[in-house]
């Protein structure tokens, strides 16, 4: 539990950091975005402003207002224009004149009048502006359509002193936007973003530098054509898609990260837990050991020493404790050899001097020397020999050791019956040899793990019964060395069967 505290809390508080930052990040490329509609705003103000005031400028210088079709020729150029209406300021002066190409009909007169009066506290701050020789134009959103059409419009005025008039000047924006405005839009972008011009009522789009307008795009009002904005938005996405993009990716580093942690730890931790049980069976080992080797020299110590004082009368007293005395030193030994066999097959120091065996005859000499201790500890025996086996090649010593070792575990795991078969046989073509036992049997999700260094079946009573965990360990070794297997087959209650199976290979054909 620390483990994964200490390592996946750094890794979940970097994954907060690193998206917290980039929420940051997303919310600075805005500011850029924004920053940057606001000068390209402030630019096409500039222009637009630029490109009126040539208008209102040329008029300005203008002093003859009589002859109305020099004025509509020379405004006629400009294809967005529809009118220009100019009244005097202190004379009775009023003049209309309308675009050629626009059809206006009587009641257009009375529609600008009506603008005029609607405008009256502007159109007097306006002539003040110009009485300190500041021609200033202003327009608003107010709707003016005229036979279903929309026109914007804006005031100026031009001349001084008496010959002053306010002047509107009607027009069609999109057309103006069209033909003025749209070069200066492709000049500004250079393909880096995307710029658009709508209609602030409708959305009505007029233009836009690129066709694929990919997300949201930020708005701004024009300042003389208040009815309409121009809009920024990024080429491929907006500022958002992109952020989510990279936060979906760096998520995803992220989990991928967690898992190769989570992974990395879950390895750590059984390692650990691996390492712990191979202490903890290291220490069963060395307290089993140390009691099965101070028993037997309990014993002998014993009975030497009643023997050594006289205190034993007759020779049959004396016998039965000399065969303890013989019993005891063997168990020790066994013991003792057990734990340097094992030892050299840690250090790889052991070495196998292979010939050829017949494993019945092999088997009829262990029982020859252990049929006595078998009897002794109340079990009963029999061989089930098949004729004819191939001999094998294998080391004596080794294969006498897995027998004596496999008979110990059948004599020490049974408790009810006490009955050892010994078989020999053929497998196919391998030479197998098995002890079965009617013993308290192994419980299948232990099988795997029996021939693992110093494992012992989990039991309440494991310390009644004594050993070392390294038995089926040296049996499992030696067959390894001599490319054989071992089989276990057991029922819990019914026994077990423990099957040498040699490989053909061994098999010697003299
Ligand atoms: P040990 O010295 O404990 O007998 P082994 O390596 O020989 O060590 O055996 C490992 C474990 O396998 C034993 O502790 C025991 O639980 C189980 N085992 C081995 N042989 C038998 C058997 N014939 N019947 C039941 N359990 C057995």
């Amino acid at each position: 539990m620390l483990l994964v505290c200490i390592l996946v809390l750094p890794v979940v508080a970097y994954g907060v950091f690193e998206l917290n930052s980039l929420t940051v990040d997303e919310r600075e490329l805005e500011t850029i975005y924004e920053r940057q509609l606001e000068s390209v705003l402030f630019s096409i103000n500039q222009y637009t402003q630029g490109k009126v005031s040539e208008i209102t400028s040329s008029l300005d210088k203008r002093t003859d207002f009589s002859n109305a079709d020099q004025i509509k020729q020379e405004l006629g150029t400009h294809w967005y224009f529809a009118a220009l209406a100019a009244k005097g300021v202190s004379d009775e002066f009023d003049e209309l004149y309308v675009s050629p190409n626009a059809k206006f009909g009587d009641d257009f007169q009375q529609k600008v009048d009506s603008l005029y009066q609607a405008n009256d506290v502007l159109v007097r701050r306006l002539v003040r502006y110009k009485e300190s020789e500041f021609q200033k134009l202003e327009s608003n959103d107010a709707p003016f359509v005229y036979n279903g059409k929309e026109y914007d419009f804006f005031f100026f005025v031009v001349g001084t002193g008496s010959e002053m008039k306010f002047c509107i000047y009607i027009y069609d924006a999109i057309s103006f936007i069209e033909q003025t405005l749209v070069p200066k839009f492709q000049e500004i972008t250079q393909g880096d973003f995307v710029l658009t011009c709508s209609r602030i009522s409708d959305g009505f789009l007029v233009y836009s530098t690129d066709d694929q307008i990919q997300g949201s795009i930020e708005n701004e009002p024009l300042d003389l054509l208040p009815k309409y904005q121009v809009g920024i938005a990024r080429v491929g996405g907006t500022v958002e898609d992109a952020v989510n993009k990279r936060k979906n990716q760096n998520l995803m580093a992220l989990g991928l990260l967690m898992v190769v942690m989570i992974i990395g730890i879950a390895l750590v931790f059984f390692n650990i837990q691996r390492e712990m049980e191979l202490a903890q069976k290291k220490a069963d080992f060395v307290s089993n050991v140390s009691h099965e080797i101070r028993t037997p020299l309990a014993l002998i110590s014993m009975f030497a020493e009643t023997l050594q004082l006289g205190r034993v009368k007759t020779e049959e007293k004396k016998q039965e404790y000399y065969d303890i005395i013989t019993k005891e030193v063997a168990r020790l030994t066994n013991m003792v050899n057990r734990i340097l066999s094992f030892s050299k097959i840690e250090a790889d120091k052991r070495e196998y001097h292979k010939e050829p065996l017949n494993l019945n005859d092999l088997v009829q000499d262990v029982i020859n020397t252990y049929s006595y201790h078998l009897n002794n500890n109340g079990f009963t025996h029999s061989l089930e020999l098949a004729d004819g086996l191939p001999e094998i090649l294998a080391d004596r010593e080794a294969v006498v050791e897995m027998l004596v070792n496999l008979i110990d575990n059948g004599i020490k795991y049974s408790d009810g019956q006490k009955h050892i078969t010994i078989q020999t046989g053929l497998k196919g073509s391998s030479v197998c040899l098995s002890v079965i036992d009617k013993g308290i049997g192994i419980p299948a999700n232990e099988l795997e793990r029996l021939f693992e260094k110093f494992y012992r079946v989990p039991k309440g009573d494991v310390h009644n019964t004594k050993g070392s965990g390294l038995g089926l360990t040296i049996v499992k070794h030696i067959m390894d060395a001599h490319q054989g297997s071992v089989h276990v087959e057991s029922k819990v209650g019914e026994g077990s069967t423990f099957q040498l199976i040699f490989s053909p290979e061994q098999n010697h054909h003299g």
